[in-house]
């Protein structure tokens, strides 16, 4: 299934629905407005022009968020070059699955991790109960 920027330029490709979606509330993922499904990155293709940016306010930044180079929508995370050299059998994407229509989403779980008060490892915890997305639980 296929996701789009807003404008329509970048297109964002997976081989399945995603088991999960994770609606986090984290500093990152609000102000972003991501909504991550984890793939490994064979599984993902994107067409068109992104921009990337990484978290300099941290001390590591993991993650590369890339967005539209024209509509600026966030579309999808790739592990940054210092992560995989510290974790070199990480291979993961995150898609923002805010791209797809949500008709297209029916039966996926959206889970909501309380990122913002994340230790920083371990699991983490849940805001509020996990959704199953359908017509009388839209997301
Ligand atoms: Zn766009
Ligand atoms: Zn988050």
């Amino acid at each position: 299934m296929t996701g789009n920027c807003l404008c329509g330029a970048v297109s964002v490709t997976i081989d399945a629905r995603p088991e999960f979606i994770n609606d986090c509330n984290c500093s990152l993922c609000r102000k972003v407005g991501g909504a991550w499904s984890y793939f490994p990155s064979s599984s993902v293709k994107t067409t068109g022009n992104t921009f990337s940016v990484a978290r300099h306010d941290k001390k590591a930044h993991g993650v590369e968020v890339h967005s539209c180079e024209i509509c600026a929508a966030t579309t999808h995370w790739v592990l940054t070059k210092s992560f995989k050299e510290q974790n070199p059998s990480a291979d993961q994407m995150g898609v923002n699955m805010r791209l797809f229509d949500p008709d297209e989403l029916e039966g996926v779980e959206v889970r909501f991790p309380n990122g913002k008060d994340w230790a920083g490892e371990g699991p983490f915890g849940y805001r509020r109960m996990a959704l199953t997305i359908s017509d009388s639980a839209p997301w």
